[in-house]
């Protein structure tokens, strides 16, 4: 008897689940750790971050040859694999100039690897 009742009330109920992505907007809080990428206006190119990442999910990049950063002398940025990235922020946090821009932003989901690249080359107009 108890089950034929559970079955009517869940009959007349709302899904408990949501179509994720198509229908659903899931709210998240502000200081969410989501996607994050280097502000070439201020990454000097130390590599402290990619050292002291623990999942090894930030490869230093030569920036492009037309690129001359005198607050860069090496020219080397960090790209982050979002898709290797445990979002623990260690990097953000030692980043000694604050040089990581972070969103909330959680949809990184993809069938390929994913990387910060392309916004930080935007950083400087570029990408
Ligand atoms: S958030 Fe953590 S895991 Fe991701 S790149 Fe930064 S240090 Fe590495
Ligand atoms: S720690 Fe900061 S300044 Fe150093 S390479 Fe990483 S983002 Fe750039």
């Amino acid at each position: 008897m108890s089950i034929i009742k559970e079955v009517i009330k869940n009959f007349f109920s709302k899904p408990s689940t949501i179509e994720y992505p198509r229908k659903a907007e899931i709210p998240v809080e502000k200081d969410f750790r989501g996607e994050f990428y280097a502000d070439l206006k201020k990454c000097t190119g130390c590599t402290l971050c990619a050292l002291e990442c623990p999942a090894r999910a930030i490869e230093m990049k030569k920036l492009p040859e037309n690129i001359k950063l005198k607050h860069n002398p090496r020219g080397l940025y960090p790209v982050v694999n979002y898709m290797t990235c445990v979002y623990c922020y260690r990097c953000v946090r030692v980043c000694p100039v604050d040089a990581f821009i972070t969103t909330p932003n959680y949809k990184l989901s993809s069938v390929k690897e994913v990387y910060s690249e392309e916004k930080t080359l935007k950083t400087l107009g570029m990408g």
